[in-house]
């Protein structure tokens, strides 16, 4: 794809993070002029990890015994319907510890 703006390079995909919210993404960069461009399906991976940075809860962690315990605020643990004595999953996730409900 030749770059729309300079009309000269070749636009490359890169992938790279936002600094201020360490999310990643990708875009396609110039290799004359340094522009970079979104394509709709890049905006769209993007849009989604801001949404999911928008809704994440910031918890605290505790030691329960010899294990360290998560506390889940009452409005997540309403949504999921988790209640003391349910079970879940917890699962090695890209950017963390995941919480599988069973
Ligand atoms: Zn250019």
């Amino acid at each position: 794809m030749k770059c729309p703006i300079c009309n000269k390079g070749m636009m490359k995909r890169k992938f790279d993070i936002m600094e201020q919210d360490g999310v990643d993404f990708e875009a396609y960069k110039c290799s004359e002029c340094g522009e970079e461009l979104m394509d709709m399906k890049q905006l769209k991976v993007l849009a989604t990890e801001y949404r999911k940075l928008r809704s994440a809860k910031e918890v605290t962690f505790a030691k329960w015994g010899n294990s360290i315990a998560v506390r889940i605020p009452k409005d997540l643990a309403d949504e999921y319907n988790i209640k003391s004595g349910k079970q879940g999953l917890l699962t090695k996730g890209k950017k963390g510890i995941e919480i599988v409900l069973a």
